[in-house]
């Protein structure tokens, strides 16, 4: 799957890395919500507890200009929030892929 992150440089952060990507397709069940918005690759992150309308953070998947709002995103060059949402799409897409859907 790809990824944002730089090559790492250290063992150390090539671990970090991977873990952040471990954690990305357990969010759904630690209760995150991902609300796609009226404009299209717009996402808003809302942290498990947040039944709000704002959302904690927002994530934009705008191919060559993706971005999250977290300091994650920041920090390491991507982040949980990003890579659930790039997760779920291959998940979508393999299974149109298996039905013969086209997607
Ligand atoms: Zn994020």
């Amino acid at each position: 799957m790809q990824t944002l992150f730089p090559q790492p440089k250290t063992a150390a952060e090539a671990l970090r890395q991977a873990n952040i990507l471990a954690r990305a397709s357990y969010l759904e069940e630690q209760g995150y919500r991902f609300v796609q918005r009226t404009r299209l690759n717009l996402y808003g992150v809302y942290k498990p507890g947040n039944a709000g309308p704002h959302s904690d953070y927002v994530v934009d998947r705008t191919p060559g200009h993706e971005i999250c709002t977290c300091k994650g995103f920041k920090n390491d060059g991507d982040c949980k929030h990003r890579l659930f949402l790039v997760i779920e799409e291959e998940m979508m897409k393999d299974l149109a892929f298996r039905c013969g859907v086209e997607w």
